[in-house]
Order: C-alpha cells, then structure tokens, then sequence
C-alpha cells in the first residue's frame, strides 16, 4: 500500500500528516516542483515580505518532521505524467513510482499579464517562495511600484510594500478592490485605510502597457495615464493546475472534478486544494475554493476517505487577510446577498453581515474578531437573526445569536 501526493504546499503537506494520524501504514510519497521545503503562503504577501518573519517560520513542518512520520519527502521532482492502467506517476527524470492511491494537490498558478512590455524585467508575481523572494531581491533599488490588481494580492503587497517606504499605486480594474468579494462597506473601508497609509488606488482602469528597455520604467493605461515604476506586481488571479489530470483523461470543468469525499472520477486518485471543483454540501453547487481553510479541512476529509473513515466534505468557508492594523476575517461566502447589515462597533471595527432572503449566508468583519468568531460557530445553521439588534453594537453580538439559536429549540 503507497500513497503518492503531488503538490506540498497546505493541502499536500496536510493530507501527509492527517493519513498518518489516520493511522495509515503505507508507503507516503510527498512530491514538490520546489526547492525549498514546504512553506506557508499567507505570510508570502505579508511578514515574509516584509522581513519579519524568519524563513524557519515560514516552513509548515520543520524537516525532521517528515523523517519521523516517514513521509519521503522528495523536493525539486516535477510529475510529467500519471498512467492510470498502472498506477504509476512518471517523474521528470524518467523514474516511475507505484501507488494505491494518488492525490493530487498541485494548487493554481499565477494568471500572467499579456499586454505590451509584460516581458521587461521588474514585473513580479506572487505565489511562491521564489517570486517573494525575487521582489525582496530588487526592493534596495526600487522607490515607486506600481501593483496590477485589486484582489487580496494587491492589497496585502500594497500594505507590505507601503510599509517598507515605497510609492504605491494600486491599478483596480473595476470600481472598488475586492469587488468580486465583498460588499461597497468594506471595499471603502480599505480603500480608505491604503489612502491614508499614502498608497493610491485607482479603480476602473485597465494597464495597457509595461513601458522602458529591458527594465520597465511605468505603466501606462487605457485612460491614457503613464504611471512612473520600478516594479510591477501583479496580482490578477490564478488558474487551477490541472495539466496532469487532464493528460491522464479524468473529468475537469474549472478545476478536477471530485465527489464529497474528494475521490475523481478514477476510484484511486483524489484532488484537493485550489485545484479541485467540488460539490459543496453547504451551497448545494459545484465550488472551487482557493484558500487555506479549504485546503487543510479537504486534507482531512481525503485522509479519512484513504483511511476508510470516510465523511463528507462540509466545511464552512473561511478566509483572513491582514493589511495595515486592519485583520479581515470572513466566514462563508456572500455571493447571492440581497442585503447587508452593517455594525459599526468603533472607527477601526466593523462587521458586514450578508443575508439573503432574510436568511444569514455570511459575514466579513474588520478588527471584529467576536462577530467573526459567533458567525463561523453558527452559520450556516441559523434562520432568523434580529437585524436590527445586529447592527446595536451595545448588543453583544454572541447574545444575539444565542438568542437565535434558542427559538430553534
Ligand atoms: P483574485 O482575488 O482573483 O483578484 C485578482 C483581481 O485582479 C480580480 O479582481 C481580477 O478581476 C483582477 N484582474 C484580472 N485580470 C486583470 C488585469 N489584466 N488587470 C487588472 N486586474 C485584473 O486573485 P489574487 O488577488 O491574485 O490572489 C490569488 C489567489 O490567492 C486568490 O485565490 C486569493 O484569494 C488568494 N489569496 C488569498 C489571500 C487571503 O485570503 N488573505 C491573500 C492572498 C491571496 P476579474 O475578477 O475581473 O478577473
């Protein structure tokens, strides 16, 4: 019995660790395109960065780890196919690995900017360890940057670049950052925090262009204005890696298609992670979910299916992002709101919360951690929520939302 795991970053590393707690026996095979060991990503944007965060904190598990739970842990080896008929995986170098079970954890990669210029020298991604890196290497000699991309990237490296004294314009292809995530009361609630930490925003525009030599000099856009750069980040998006799945011929509709359990359409062979489309319990649709929570809770749910434990995939999405003194946490997904309650608890707290058809979906609150904390408890169980005692913040919120769960009783 072996298990093979391409891809080590959260999902890999933790299905690793939870097969083992499952008490598997197996053979455990953890492969990663990458050098270094495996790395937490969210410090990537942020204290890595920034330099605050020594490159021993960033690892999930110190090395020693993965000899003691003899997981072999095989870093620089690319997977360049996977034969179903005989269970093997085709490493780079020509050597073939047999498995049992195979679980694909291999993540998304960074969308690239396709516009003239995008091949000069000083345009940065951010992912992993390598493009921190890079960026951290050029940074002695940079004053202004330009970011492309009004996600959680851009924010987060604006917030670290900011931080680190540079001159920070923020490129928003739409009218607010995180338009695609959240509500206008957040969006100006950020939007207002770079301000006043001296990043400019600019929303509805579109770079059209990377000027310069080798080296790019700006950006210029489609409203016709040039902004003067010695670094680009871009942070536009990723793309599920989905490639070897695809070559070996199992179902991919944005991402690789799995049941509840994480199983793909070959018995053998799981995905988890950024890379896998699942039908999620709670929304009752096919879901895509790149983010840690997702990873780690998938990890277990894989494990438990390996380890004939087997229970369904039902976790409740949450996310976090830290930008400034402002820490941004979100629990579920408020896509499909038709209102939102809004409770202002100070200047620098407040939470947003999403109903839709009276119904509490979701909730993103800033420096609010109670309301983060009541909502993730709860949601998504709960009907009816006082709105109107929501949005008192001389109502504790945890009263509410017991008082809400009593008249279930
Ligand atoms: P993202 O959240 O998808 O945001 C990218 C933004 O860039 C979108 O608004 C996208 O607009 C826009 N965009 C696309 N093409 C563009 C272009 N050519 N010019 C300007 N803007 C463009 O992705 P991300 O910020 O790059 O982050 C990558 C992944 O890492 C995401 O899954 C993100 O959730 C995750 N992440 C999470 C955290 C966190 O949870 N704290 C932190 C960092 C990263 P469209 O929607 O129109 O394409």
């Amino acid at each position: 019995m072996s298990c093979i795991i391409i891809g080590a970053s959260h999902a890999g590393v933790q299905a690793a660790v939870n097969l083992r707690g499952q008490g598997y026996e197996g053979g455990i095979t953890l492969i990663s395109a990458e050098k270094v060991l495996p790395y937490q990503r969210p410090p990537l944007s942020k204290a890595f960065l920034q330099d605050t965060l020594p490159e021993q904190r960033l690892w999930l598990r110190p090395e020693a780890f993965y000899q003691q739970k003899h997981i072999d842990l095989k870093l620089n080896t690319r997977v360049t196919a996977i034969n179903r008929e005989q269970q093997t995986v085709v490493l780079e170098n020509g050597d073939t690995l047999p498995y049992s079970q195979l679980i694909l954890a291999t993540g998304a990669s960074v969308r690239r900017l396709n516009l003239p210029g995008s091949e000069r020298k000083g345009i940065h991604y951010l992912r992993d360890h390598s493009d921190t890196s890079g960026i951290k290497a050029q940074l002695p000699d940079v004053t202004n940057v330009v970011v492309i991309g009004g996600g959680y990237i851009g924010l987060e490296a604006a917030a670290s670049l900011n931080k680190m004294g540079k001159n920070v314009t923020v490129l928003v292809n739409t009218a607010r950052p995180l338009q695609h995530l959240t509500s206008p009361v957040i969006s100006d609630y950020l939007c207002r925090l770079h301000e006043r930490n001296g990043v400019t925003i600019e929303t509805n525009i579109l770079a059209t262009e990377i000027t310069g030599g080798a080296h790019l000099d700006g950006v210029t856009c489609d409203n016709g204005k040039h902004y003067p750069a010695d670094m680009v980040v871009a942070g536009i998006g990723v793309e599920p890696c989905t490639e070897l799945a695809a070559m070996c011929g199992l179902a991919i509709s944005n991402g690789v298609e799995v049941n509840g359990y994480m199983q793909t359409s070959d018995e053998h062979i799981y995905a988890i992670g950024d890379c896998a489309n699942f039908h999620h319990a709670i929304y009752n649709k096919p879901l895509r979910i790149e983010s840690v929570q997702n990873a780690t809770d998938q990890a277990k749910t894989v494990a438990q299916a390996i380890c004939n434990k087997a229970s369904a995939y039902t976790a409740l999405p949450w996310f976090w992002s830290d930008q400034y003194d402002a820490k941004l946490q979100i629990a579920g997904l408020s896509t499909g709101y038709d209102e939102v309650v809004v409770r202002q608890e100070s200047d620098t707290s407040l939470a947003a919360f999403y109903f839709a058809k009276e119904r509490l979906i979701a909730v993103d609150t800033i420096n609010q951690p109670k309301s983060f904390m009541v909502a993730r408890k709860h949601l998504p169980t709960l009907p009816n929520i006082d709105k109107t005692l929501l949005a008192d913040p001389d109502v504790a919120v945890s009263d509410i939302f017991t008082g809400a769960e009593a008249c279930l009783t």
